[in-house]
């Protein structure tokens, strides 16, 4: 007999079960934060790598009623996207993120660039650049000024579709970013097939600049020499460190940003922040 063991697939299928139960969870918490407004947004300033003035915001996502539950943005919109649900949350960010902009460019004069994330299932989404429109039309927002941050892993290897879609975004004057890049397999057929003003550099390989492993720590220069070859700014995030942030300025990285210079802000933080510059 096989004895007193449960086999393997007992336990996997419990597994299987936990995860979707966990899913079903965060769900309805992701549908009770839309409809009770328990969403928020965060502002993450990006910083010129050579002035270290604020030259952009980036937007981020919380949702209270995950929080508590240690569930965190990575996670509900990976969730999200195995739903409807993240459509509705993309448009929901970019509906509060635009009336923010609005008001930080009338109290403080802000000319910098705000950037959203957008899920890739946008990329297959043919009514979002209509709706994108619509709701710069609404909030009365020059386009150029926001920026569209869409990870890498997020693209299928051409794809007209995606193409079309990006090309649609583009023509409005949004700026695009390859998030995430280098992390997934194909960041040279996206460079070759798809339209970018932007690249950013993943966190994994900043954190990794000084470590022993060299073929990793080679990546952020490799990413740069890549993006002044295509004529592309570069953003490099996860700065944690005076020596990493003093290898981008060598390197002539464009922006940074990271907790060595500023943690995400809560809205009246951000505000006061742009309104009350440094006094150093
Ligand atoms: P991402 O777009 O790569 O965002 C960067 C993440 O790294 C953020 O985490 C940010 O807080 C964190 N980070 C930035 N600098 C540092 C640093 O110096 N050290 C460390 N340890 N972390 C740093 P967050 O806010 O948890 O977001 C995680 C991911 O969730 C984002 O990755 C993005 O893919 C997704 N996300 C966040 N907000 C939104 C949103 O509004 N819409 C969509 N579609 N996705 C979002
Ligand atoms: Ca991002
Ligand atoms: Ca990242
Ligand atoms: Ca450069």
């Amino acid at each position: 007999a096989k004895g007193n063991g449960r086999n393997r697939f007992e336990y996997y299928s419990d597994a299987l079960a936990g995860e979707l139960r966990d899913q079903d969870r965060i769900e309805s918490a992701l549908r009770v934060a839309l409809k009770h407004n328990f969403f928020s947004l965060v502002f993450m300033p990006m910083y010129d790598c050579q002035t270290l003035e604020i030259v952009g915001l980036e937007v981020l996502l919380r949702a209270e009623n995950l929080q508590s539950d240690g569930i965190g943005p990575d996670r509900f919109i990976q969730i999200a996207e195995k739903t409807s649900l993240i459509k509705e949350i993309d448009l929901w960010v970019i509906s509060n993120a635009l009336e923010r902009l609005v008001e930080l460019q009338s109290a403080t004069g802000f000319s910098g660039k705000l950037c959203i994330n957008i899920s890739g299932v946008e990329l297959h989404n043919e009514l979002f650049p209509a709706q994108v429109k619509a709701l710069f039309n609404t909030y009365g927002v020059t386009p150029s000024s926001v920026e569209f941050e869409i990870t890498e892993t997020a693209f299928v290897v051409d794809d007209n579709k995606s193409r079309t879609i990006l090309n649609e975004l583009r023509a409005l004057g949004i700026s695009l970013a390859l998030d995430d890049f280098g992390t997934g397999f194909t960041a040279f057929r996206q460079l070759i097939n798809y339209p970018a003003d932007c690249l950013k550099i993943d966190r994994s390989f900043v954190n990794d600049l000084f470590s022993a492993n060299v073929a990793r720590h080679k990546m952020v220069r490799i990413i740069e020499e890549l993006a002044e070859l295509y004529e592309l700014r570069v953003v490099a995030e996860g700065v944690e460190t005076q020596e990493q942030l003093d290898y981008l300025q060598q390197i002539g990285c464009d922006w940074v940003q990271g907790y060595f210079l500023s943690r995400p802000l809560p809205w009246p933080e951000m505000l006061s922040l742009m309104s009350n510059p440094d006094p150093v």
